[in-house]
């Protein structure tokens, strides 16, 4: 029984099925964990000391709702060089969620139309409903590449909004140019608001990130630190878009996230000076050492970007897989319904040490010959 206090909202989804896994994990003498979202690197030294420098020279109380000049004003130049956007604003959020969130709460209201790529980002299908918005999921197995004459399908009277993300999360898909300037050229046409989560721009191995809004100048973005600079845990994201949408954002940050923490935007400006390239090169050949390794058998559409691979389970359900995956070899995978309404695939994170992967490797190889 809920309890008797609680409202609707939140009886509209499950709690997270990574936690799940995360959970039992930690129940776990010495797992194979290939389940985690965030990269096995540590922020760069630099930008740790800027955090602390920031603390020690007492930058701990509020900060500006819209950010702190030091980062918000060198990011809002790098965006201006981007995309020229004479309308383009920018602002700092608490984490790239936190940025999500609000765009949800300033765009949709009850019964409008999300469109959502599946395999999607579980965070996407609840704080869409939380907001009293409808998921309309739009398939893309088996290739996980985004259709366009299906998407415009997708869209009815009702659709508001279409939630992009590349590269992806869970499947690591990126989506070329052109499929990018064509989706941007229906939201444009269609009169739907695009938003993109590029918080894995930087993890592309195969060629170049494109950003709709390069195409649509009306595309909210929304990024963040998390995952290029290996600090989730400092919470800190930034959003960029039409600066009416942006300063909607903004009012609602006052009344709910305040500001994004006060020191580690200090250290995010750091951050923007130090290169992560050699660590992005580390992710590149962490993915071909499991694309190698999982090559003679499973079915897996190769990915190229973010740090994820989301192979087909070679026998049962996704969940069925995992849970032997779990049960024998202690090896720690999040099952494709996660993401998704089909119960196909799993989902590996390659963020771990190259030793982590290797015995990962030996134990999907004895798994898919079980
Ligand atoms: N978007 C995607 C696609 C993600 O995978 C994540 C983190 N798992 C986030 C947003 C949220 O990142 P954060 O709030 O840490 O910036």
């Amino acid at each position: 029984m809920p309890h008797p206090w609680l409202a609707d909202r939140t009886r509209l989804f499950d709690a997270s099925g990574i936690r799940k896994v995360f959970d039992l994990g930690a129940k776990l003498a010495d797992p194979i964990n290939l389940s985690i979202g965030q990269p096995d690197f540590d922020v760069p030294a630099e930008v740790r000391q800027a955090a602390i420098d920031a603390i020690q020279s007492r930058k701990n109380g509020y900060a500006l709702t819209q950010g702190m000049p030091v980062l918000r004003e060198k990011l809002q130049a790098a965006v201006q060089r981007e995309f020229g956007h004479a309308d383009r604003e920018l602002f700092i959020t608490s984490g790239t969620s936190g940025g999500l969130m609000l765009a949800l709460l300033v765009l949709l209201n009850p019964g409008d139309e999300v469109l959502v790529f599946d395999p999607y980002f579980v965070m996407y299908e609840a704080l869409v409903k939380v907001v009293g918005g409808t998921v309309v999921l739009v398939d893309t197995y088996p290739d996980f590449q985004i259709d366009l004459d299906r998407t415009a399908d997708a869209i009815t009277p009702r659709t508001k909004l279409i939630l992009f993300n590349s590269p992806a999360n869970p499947t690591g898909a990126v989506a070329g140019e052109a499929t990018v300037r064509g989706l941007a050229e229906l939201a444009e046409k269609r009169n739907v608001a695009l938003l993109s989560d590029e918080i894995y721009r930087a993890f592309c191995y195969d060629g170049e990130f494109v950003s709709p809004a390069k195409f649509n100048r009306q595309t909210l973005v929304i990024d963040g630190f998390s995952k290029s600079h290996g600090m989730p845990g400092w919470r800190l994201g930034f959003a960029h878009g039409p600066a009416a949408i942006v300063r909607e954002m903004i009012k609602l940050q006052q009344y709910s996230f305040v500001c994004a923490p006060h020191p580690f935007q200090w250290a995010g400006a750091a951050a923007l000076d130090v290169d992560v390239s050699p660590q992005i090169e580390a992710y590149r050949r962490k993915r071909d050492l499991l694309v190698a390794g999982l090559a003679d058998d499973y079915e897996l559409v190769v990915p190229r970007g973010a740090f994820y691979a989301f192979p087909k389970a070679p026998w049962g359900t996704g969940t069925e897989f995992v849970q032997k995956a779990i049960e024998e070899h202690q090896l720690l995978i999040i099952p494709g319904n996660v993401f998704s309404r089909r119960d196909t695939h799993f989902r590996i994170s390659y963020a771990a040490p190259d030793g982590m992967i290797e015995r990962g490797i030996e134990a999907f190889k004895k798994l898919a010959r079980r």
